[in-house]
Order: structure tokens, then sequence, then C-alpha cells
């Protein structure tokens, strides 16, 4: 996974939001090579940064996403099996410190974020 799949729209980043994006790919990346699947980036199936402008279309309840932190991304996972496998793994979840939103409340996709919460599988709002 790039930085750039991460940011498929080109949005400009402040070096916080770059050097956060950069480390979120670092980590999904060694998360790739540790389960021996890359990632399919699809443009519409698969988010990384979201400026707030995108994120208040996306949902306007949760202006202070992760996302537009560039800590973020949501896999597209329309049968919940990466979130299936994390809650199976929690050790992977806590070695790549992963913080990973409750799927009922993203279905379809699985959202993985850098940005701690006080759970790691964590209701959002
Ligand atoms: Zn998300």
């Amino acid at each position: 996974m790039t930085i750039d799949q991460l940011n498929p729209n080109k949005r400009s980043l402040s070096d916080v939001q770059r050097a956060n994006l950069t480390e979120l790919t670092r980590r999904i990346s060694l998360f790739e090579e540790l389960i021996g699947y890359k990632f399919h980036f699809n443009p519409g199936t698969f988010y990384g940064f979201r400026s707030l402008a995108d994120q208040l279309k996306v949902n306007s309840k949760s202006p202070k996403s992760s996302h537009c932190e560039g800590m973020a991304v949501d896999l597209a996972d329309p049968k919940g099996e990466i979130y299936q496998f994390l809650i199976d793994n929690p050790d992977i979840v806590i070695k790549f410190d992963f913080y990973v939103e409750r799927k009922d409340y993203t279905p379809g996709w699985c959202h993985i974020q850098i940005r701690p919460t006080k759970r790691r599988f964590f209701i959002p709002y």
C-alpha cells in the first residue's frame, strides 16, 4: 500500500497529515505482509485520507474523524472477514497498535485507525 493510494483524490496535506498517512501506510503494509494479502485499491471502495469537505459529505456527524488527520483507512470488507480476523487475533491488533471501529457501525467496511481511543474495538461518537 502506498501513501497515494490512501489519498486518491490528491488532497493537499499538511506536514502532520503527511506524517500520519506515512505511518498508517507503513503499518498497513506490514499487516498485509503478515497476512499475505494485498488490499485492492479501488477508488470508491477504499478510503484513507479525507479533507474536511470530503468528510462532511461522507458523515457530517463526525467532523473530527481520524480520516481527516490521515490516521484511518476503511477497507472494503463486505463479508466482515477482515474484521473477524482482527477480533480473532487481538495480539495482531496490539502489535500494530490499531484501533478498530465496531463493525455494526460501518457495515461492509473495516475501519482501522492509528489514533488511539479508549478501546481497541470501539464505538464511534
Ligand atoms: Zn472510516
